[in-house]
Parts: structure tokens; sequence; C-alpha cells
């Protein structure tokens, strides 16, 4: 497992305003209500929602799948900062720049990426509907 290469600080910053960037969209697109309140600051990974003041009609707003992508955006912009972003999680090597900035939130190679999606297609997709298995595979990409 080589870390010699990685990100420069640059192409971190390059990431980092991309994963605002979804951020933002994600509470301003998807969810009007929830991008006027204050809760921007306040969100751990955990996106605890007792810590937020959003009525339960506003939760429910807020789509499962948003719910899960906010999660790792907040998980990866914890994460750049440490010397493992850029890093596959699965096998260490480095994952691309360009891939990272299509996918802020990618935490695996593509080779690892593929083994997935293959292991998805067994797991999954035969026990979930078809959709809920797409969601879920955009997601993970
Ligand atoms: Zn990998």
């Amino acid at each position: 497992m080589s870390k010699e290469k990685g990100l420069s600080l640059k192409q971190k910053e390059k990431i980092r305003e991309k994963l605002m960037e979804e951020k933002e969209k994600l509470f301003l697109q998807e969810n009007p209500i929830v991008g006027n309140l204050n809760v921007k600051d306040e969100m751990s990974d955990e996106v605890d929602m007792a810590t937020v003041d959003l009525t339960q009609a506003q939760i429910l707003r807020m789509r499962n799948r948003d719910l899960f992508y906010l999660k790792k955006i907040e998980k990866s912009l914890q994460h750049l900062d440490s010397e493992d972003f850029g890093f596959c999680e699965e096998c260490g090597a480095e994952i691309k720049f360009a891939r990272l900035i299509a996918r802020p939130t990618a935490d695996l190679c593509i080779n690892c990426k593929e083994d997935l999606e293959r292991d998805e297609d067994h797991n999954i997709m035969s026990s979930k509907s078809k959709s809920m298995g797409e969601a879920f595979k955009q997601m993970q990409i």
C-alpha cells in the first residue's frame, strides 16, 4: 500500500469546493425548506436529526437517498484532511483526481467499485426492487 503520491493541497481544495457544492445542491434544490434553515454547521457525520430543528414533515421531504448522500458528503469532507483521503478504502490504491472531481464522495478505486457492483448485482438487486438497487448503486459511486 503506497501512499507516496496522493493529492496536492490544491486538488483537495477543489474537491472540498465540489463537496460543498453538492451539499448546497442537496439542500437548495431538493429541499427548499431545509435549505433555509441554518443546519449546515450542525451536521455531523451521523446526520443526527435530533440535533437539527426540523419538523417531521420537513424530514419526510428529505428522501432517504438524499440523506444517504448527505452522509457520504459529510464523511468525505471530514476525511478530506486526513492522509488517507484519495486512496481506495478496499485496496489502498490511489483514486484518480478526475474520478474524485466527478464523484467527490468516491471512496473506492474503479477496480474495487466494479467488484462491489458485481456483488451488489447478486446480493442487493435480487432482494430489493430494481429502483432501490439503482439508487443504492448511484450513491456508492
Ligand atoms: Zn481499490
